[in-house]
């Protein structure tokens, strides 16, 4: 539930947030004017916090608050990491508290205070505001849905306002100006974890969330305008003197939502590293304040230093942004990112993608995409990543058999056309729209189905033209033409599929073409019935390669896109160089020596004619290793030589045989799929010893393998 995906704009702003509390806190235009400074450190640098929270909200909570997430481990890891720098914000400025007398004279009430809401420094307060207001988002997430929550959260900021910037508009309210009053003694401000924290939170929730975002183009004339509105409010007040406090405004809101859209779209490298170093200077600049207004003073140069307001603010930001580059190199704090290898995983070999696609591109006619399937989990290889990596690579249509599969690409953010190949059942139809997926219609009658739901859908209407699979019948065109008369079908496209496309006999090559013809018989029928059809597709793989003429808008490629073909003699014969993405390995749990004679695995298949040395891999067939491999069927590679699979593959495990490959030790690596020295195993290999095609062997490769593209 928490991305993994990396927003480079999201980082780069936050480094802008903290400059933009520096202000805040140092006033930098005020020697110059007090309205322009005004403006910057009670209007503009307003957004700063604000988006702090909603960056939290985005990554931490969607999950609880849309899937109704049950696990918690997330919320818990956020909030220790909150608490750890809480704990080491307040060590921090222990010295200066003291110097301050801050903690003389202190009652519960008071230390409940600080620890909750005021912090023990001035900026402090925000620690414990996001852990607060994201348990807070998190408990009303249990009961209400997240409509709910976004109201409550709102109702929570008015009482919040009215505390902040609106105070003067109640304190001519006996009963609520007593009762705000009241609430003073609690915490010193409404700008807090209780009324400001939620609704931020809640908004980048459902920013990170949502899949229909505001354009580029939108989101600056809103934000542009929202700022505007903000201004307005901001002079107003101020001048009205209603202003207790000047953190919250109601034009913040619109404001914070389309600026998140702004940066999140921001297209710029991610950067962990100015994470962290925004995080270190927000903690880091009031000890800078107090430093340079001591070193001002002992030095004499308080005129320049003290007085020249923007001078102190650059002299505050250039020690902090220092100090947070220091501190976020110390290694403690740097998390060790490299890839821990465990039992058994996934290579995905990156240039091996790029190659591919650049070859599969190679032979696209003018006006025609690539269509990458993803189904299956990416034929084994891991769905996500494989399509984020395409998206970078420019590829932004993609095709699956389920609609859990689409909805699963949209919840990390993959972007680009996403068709459904196969059946979704009337209970799915709602994620369609949802998750912005194109559905198949796959005859007439299913296609009466979808327009009862009596919402629009996105479609590609499928045209049986041999396969006698998926699709209503090509010479039915009285009912293609009903497929096309149905109200709240948005038809985006029309297709067929090859299935003898492979096949080099002379009836297959016929067969085929009988299928093209077939195909744009139909489409020139639409044609004539006054219907256009947006989109047209006919290849898969073998299409692509045997038939590109045939390609006109998408080429759904399946199999070639991840370096060979169903069987060895295909991807021989294929023409194109193509090379394997996906390896597969795992370690080596132990080493044993047998003597002559004794047996191992169930069964005790293998016997050792001689004294005789086997290990242990952990992988079975449980991960999607054919059991058929057994009792030397198939091999493995350790250090570039062949191990024959010994006895029968377990669930978890398997024996191989290792008497001709000296020092093997546990831990080693295994490889299954994958090149090793000079030898390779291919899925093809795997599939001619299991007596099937390439594709099986890699889409039943298990959910369980971890998966790393290098
Ligand atoms: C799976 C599938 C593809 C991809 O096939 P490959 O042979 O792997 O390229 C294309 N179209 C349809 C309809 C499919 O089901």
């Amino acid at each position: 539930m928490t991305k993994d995906k990396q927003y480079g704009g999201l980082d780069t702003f936050k480094l802008i947030a903290a400059l933009l509390v520096i202000c805040i806190h140092t006033s930098p235009l005020i020697t110059f004017s007090v309205n322009a400074d005004f403006f910057l450190t009670r209007i503009v640098a307003r957004i700063a916090v604000p988006f702090f929270l909603m960056v939290s909200g985005f990554f931490v909570l969607p999950g609880y608050l849309f899937e109704r997430s049950r696990d918690t481990h997330p919320l818990i890891q956020f909030f220790k990491k909150a608490a750890f720098l809480y704990a080491v914000a307040i060590i921090i400025y222990l010295p200066v508290n003291l110097y301050a007398g801050l903690f003389k004279g202190l009652d519960v009430a008071d230390v409940i205070r600080m620890a909750l809401f005021d912090g023990t420094f001035y900026h402090l307060w925000y620690l414990p505001a996001v852990i607060l207001g994201a348990l807070i988002v998190f408990l009303l997430s249990r009961r209400l849905p997240f409509h709910a929550v976004m109201v409550v959260s709102l109702f929570l900021y008015g009482i919040g306002l009215m505390g902040d910037s609106y105070f003067g508009a109640i304190s001519g309210v006996p009963v609520l100006s007593t009762a705000y009053d009241a609430m003073f003694h609690v915490f010193s401000y409404t700008r807090n974890g209780l009324f400001y924290a939620p609704v931020f939170l809640t908004m980048g929730a459902w920013l990170g969330h949502s899949t229909r975002t505001c354009s580029m183009k939108m989101s600056a004339v809103g934000f542009a305008f929202s700022m505007m509105l903000m201004t307005v409010e901001g002079f107003a007040l101020h001048h009205l003197g209603w202003q207790r406090h000047d953190s919250m405004y109601l034009a913040l809101l619109p404001c914070m939502y389309f600026l998140y859209q702004l940066v999140m779209k921001w297209d710029r490298k991610p950067g962990p590293f100015l994470r962290s170093i925004s995080t270190w200077i927000y903690l880091i600049h009031p000890l800078f304040i107090v430093v340079v207004r001591g070193a001002a003073k002992v030095t004499g140069l308080e005129d320049m230093l003290v007085q020249n307001s923007l001078i102190h603010y650059l002299a505050v930001s250039v020690l902090s942004v220092l100090f947070a580059v220091l501190i976020a190199k110390l290694p403690i704090f740097r998390k060790k990112k490299v890839f821990q290898k465990g039992r058994a995983w996934i290579e995905l070999d990156r240039a091996a993608l790029h190659h591919n696609v650049d070859a599969l591109r190679a032979l696209l006619p003018n006006g025609c995409e690539l269509m990458p399937a993803i189904k299956t989990n990416a034929y084994g290889h891991g769905a996500v990543l494989i399509s984020r990596e395409l998206n970078c690579m420019g590829v932004n249509a993609f095709c699956v058999a389920t609609v859990q599969e689409g909805a699963e690409l949209r919840k990390n953010s993959v972007n680009g056309t996403i068709l459904v190949l196969g059946y979704t059942h009337p209970r799915d139809f709602s994620l369609l729209r949802r998750y912005n997926l194109t559905q198949t219609v796959l005859d007439l009658s299913y296609a009466k189905v979808l327009d009862r739901y009596g919402k629009k859908i996105s479609v590609h209407v499928k045209i049986d033209t041999g396969m006698s699979r998926l699709g209503e019948r090509s010479e039915k065109i009285e009912e293609i033409i009903r497929i096309f008369q149905c109200k709240n079908l948005k038809i985006e496209g029309v297709f067929t599929h090859l299935c003898v496309a492979d096949e080099t006999s002379h009836e297959s090559i016929k067969f085929t073409h009988t299928q093209a013809k077939a195909f744009y018989d139909v489409i020139a029928e639409l044609h004539q019935h006054g219907f256009t059809c947006p989109k047209k597709h006919i290849v898969s793989s073998d299409g692509l390669l045997y038939y590109p003429e045939l390609a006109e808008n998408y080429a759904r490629v399946g199999i070639a896109l991840y370096g060979i073909l169903s069987t060895r003699a295909d991807t021989e014969r294929c023409g194109i160089s193509l090379e394997p993405v996906l390896s597969i390995k795992a370690r080596i749990a132990l080493v044993k020596d047998l003597f002559a004679g004794e047996a191992a695995g169930y069964g005790l298949q293998f016997v050792a004619s001689q004294d005789n040395r086997i290990a242990v891999v952990a992988m079975g067939y449980g991960d999607g290793i054919p059991r058929s491999l057994s009792c030397g069927v198939g091999s493995v590679l350790i250090q570039g030589i062949k191990a024959p699979i010994a006895g029968r593959i377990c669930m978890d495990q398997m024996l191989v045989d290792i008497s001709n490959i000296p020092n093997v030790k546990s831990g080693d690596v295994a490889v299954i799929i994958g090149q090793s020295g000079n030898e390779r195993i291919t899925a093809c290999d795997l599939a001619e010893q299991d007596g099937t095609i390439s594709n099986e062997i890699l889409s039943r490769l298990g959910e369980r393998l971890e998966r790393l593209l290098i």
